[in-house]
Parts: C-alpha cells; sequence; structure tokens
C-alpha cells in the first residue's frame, strides 16, 4: 500500500501540500508507466510504501534492511536540473522516489545486495532507465542519461517563476 503523509512548512498547509501531491499524481498518470508504478504500490498488500511531502526536505529514498516498510521523501517545490541541460519538475522527482519503492516491492534481494557502497549506482541506473526516464519521455521532460547527470535540485527561482506566490508555483510547476 502507499500512505501519504504532508507536513506544513515553507509557507505550505497541508491543503496545499495535498493539492500539490493530487497535481503531480494526476500528471504522472498521464503516463503509461507513472501509472503501473502508482498502481503496484497501491495494490500492494504486504509491503508499505511511505511517502512523506515535505517541501523543507530534499527528495531521498530510505529503506531499513529486512523490513517491509519503505520511506520515500518529496518536496514538491523543489526543481531538478540535470546535464546537458534542462529542468525537471517536482513530479519526475516523486515519480523517482516512488522508483525506488517498486525496485524495493518487486525485487528487495536485489536493492538490498546494492544498497551499500560503490554498487548504490546500480540502483540509481535501474531507476532513472526504467522508472524515471520513460516518464519524463511521455511529458515531454528533459531526460538524464545517467544518474550522475544531475546538477542540483533548486527552489523556485527561475525568471519564469517570479511574481507566483507559492502555492501558484506548486502547481505550475507541474504542468
Ligand atoms: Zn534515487
Amino acid at each position: 500500500m502507499l500512505e501519504v503523509k504532508f507536513y506544513p512548512g515553507e509557507g505550505l498547509e497541508v491543503n496545499d501540500l495535498f493539492q500539490a501531491y493530487m497535481t503531480a499524481k494526476r500528471y504522472i498518470y498521464q503516463s503509461q508507466r507513472g501509472k503501473e508504478i502508482f498502481d503496484a504500490l497501491e495494490d500492494n498488500l504486504t509491503q508499505r510504501t511511505v511517502l512523506h511531502v515535505d517541501p523543507t526536505t530534499d527528495s531521498t529514498f530510505q529503506h531499513q534492511v529486512a523490513s517491509t516498510k519503505f520511506d520515500a521523501y518529496w518536496n514538491p517545490i523543489k526543481l531538478f536540473k540535470i546535464k546537458p541541460k534542462g529542468i525537471q519538475s517536482p513530479a519526475l522527482g516523486l515519480i523517482h522516489e516512488l522508483g525506488h519503492g517498486l525496485q524495493c516491492q518487486t525485487k528487495l534481494a536485489w536493492y538490498e545486495e546494492r544498497s551499500t557502497g560503490e554498487r548504490y549506482l546500480e540502483i540509481e541506473e535501474d531507476n532513472v532507465t526504467n522508472n524515471e526516464t520513460p516518464v519524463a519521455i511521455d511529458k515531454n521532460e528533459p531526460v538524464r542519461i545517467q544518474y550522475r547527470d544531475f546538477i542540483g535540485a533548486n527552489w523556485f527561482n527561475g525568471k519564469a517563476f517570479t511574481g507566483m506566490t507559492l502555492h501558484q508555483k506548486v502547481i505550475y510547476s507541474q504542468k
């Protein structure tokens, strides 16, 4: 199952975060692969992915060895700058973190063998190739060839976002 928790911050209340989440989910659902990932997490009855929607954190994923609970952290107001150029919406960050949930759900032993040390990159490359990139292509967003083609997570500070309220920015970034 997929459980979603909301943490107010950066001027956003629970309802704003809920709206941002629903907007991102609708957007991702327009991609076949994106819908598959959501459906697989929601329909699973034995393993639980908890999605923490928190505008003060970086988007990350955590799994404790041998646990059936996985934690995904998503910042709905951060954009992702990638090489050679392009900016992905926060919605792509969401599907990336949920993609890790799907990896744990479908191949936990494979994941745990690689979750520490050098081989961790294999998890990331698999997630970018099979989960993030198909959704990015469907939604006409820039893609990264390798996981490391990532420059950083940026707050909304580009020209396109000036003069908007924070709530508007959250929605706009997912269109
Ligand atoms: Zn990742």
